[in-house]
């Protein structure tokens, strides 16, 4: 009896387009733990097979592939709500007004999330695997975050190694799942050193094509309005891409120059004009650790540039960042900014626009 697949989708029915604030489904809480021994219980006692008419709505004759996940959910979805109604557990009031058998895409993290709820709208759920704040290079998954995968209907991933935590799982999905990798679609660009540089989120012209491409691929399978809301949410990302330039509009040319705590802003720096003087960690990722003489290289440059302001990460520790600050004495700031992850509530990058813009004017107000 296969159960390892039940146990994610189940707290996937607890908030739609849900974002992991922390520790995602791993820490689940208690009402969450109950409903997984129901889960668990239920597929027991009921096996698979008859609950395909649930999913009949949404399968077309190419769709057979993912029945058996389907069937997952679809009991996963069941065996919660008995348990509501029995228990009557407040916090399962959302598992009733959920689509019973909607449509489920899980986004690697939370800026594929925001990209894949633009396009699927209230016609899905999105489920986003790396919680908020944390940093995608660095996240590996529990089992049963892994397990949310095999339910998916699209799984969004970024690619182009961003998510080197994630690879095994990621390769390890049933055949069944669709797999899309939107970084290696949108025109890379290379990092200084080379190597493809998969940051492309920090444009959002890119992220405005990224959109279109999750609709095709829900379309491949899916008659839905994804192209549509695709389209509108391209042309939000065209009128931050504005917003963006307005905000940066203070800083002169000669002091478009950025040392960063990664090099995360590559892919900015390529639309807006900015050169990417240095980075903290060298190696495009997070994992690398600079050593000595890397910092006083990097020490170095800030000197002779006169540049004001380091950039440190909302999903990293600051203290490398602040090292280097006080080498270079008291003009020079650390100013944070959202690289891997939206931020939480009322962090001013609680979506995707919001993270750029909010990031576009802490850039402009260090370096304009
Ligand atoms: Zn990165």
């Amino acid at each position: 009896m296969k159960l390892g697949g039940g146990a994610g989708p189940v707290h996937s029915l607890q908030r739609r387009n849900h974002v992991p604030s922390s520790g995602g489904v791993a820490h689940a809480g208690l009402g969450e733990f109950l409903l997984d021994l129901s889960l668990l219980d239920w597929h027991c006692q009921m096996g698979v097979s008859s609950l395909n008419d649930n999913d009949s709505h949404y399968r077309s004759p190419d769709e057979d592939y993912n029945i058996e996940s389907r069937n997952m959910r679809a009991l996963a979805r069941l065996a919660a709500a008995v348990l509501c109604l029995s228990l009557g557990l407040a916090a399962c009031a959302d598992l009733s007004s959920g689509a019973a058998d909607g449509l489920l895409v899980v986004a690697t993290t939370s800026i594929l999330g925001d990209i894949a709820a633009g396009v699927v709208g209230d016609e899905g759920e999105v489920e986003v695997l790396i919680p908020i704040g944390v940093d995608a290079h660095d996240f590996s998954p529990s089992s049963q975050q892994a397990s949310l995968l095999a339910g998916a209907d699209l799984v969004v991933a970024n690619g182009l190694g961003l998510e080197a935590g994630l690879e095994d799982v990621l390769a390890s999905v049933d055949d069944g799942v669709r797999m899309l990798e939107l970084a290696p679609l949108v025109e890379p660009i290379e990092f200084r050193d080379g190597g493809p540089d998969p940051h492309f989120w920090m444009d959002p012209v890119r992220v405005g094509n990224a959109a279109l491409l999750v609709a095709s691929a829900l379309d491949d399978h899916h008659p839905g309005g994804w192209q549509e809301r695709a389209a509108a949410y391209a042309g939000e990302m065209e009128a931050t891409d504005q917003e963006i330039e307005g905000l940066l509009s203070s800083v002169p040319q000669d002091q478009r120059e950025m040392v960063t705590n990664h090099e995360a802003f590559g892919y900015f720096a390529d639309r807006y004009g900015f050169e990417i003087l240095g980075v903290v960690i060298p190696g495009g990722s997070t994992l690398a650790e600079p050593s000595s003489s890397e910092l006083a290289d990097l020490v170095a440059v800030m000197n002779q540039s006169g540049t004001s302001a380091i950039f440190a990460e909302t999903t990293q520790p600051s203290s490398l960042a602040e090292a280097v600050a006080a080498e270079l004495g008291d003009d020079v700031e650390v100013v944070e900014l959202f690289t891997e992850s939206l931020g939480g509530p009322g962090s001013g990058a609680e979506t995707l626009r919001e993270m750029l813009v909010t990031n576009a004017g802490r850039i402009s107000g260090a370096l304009g």
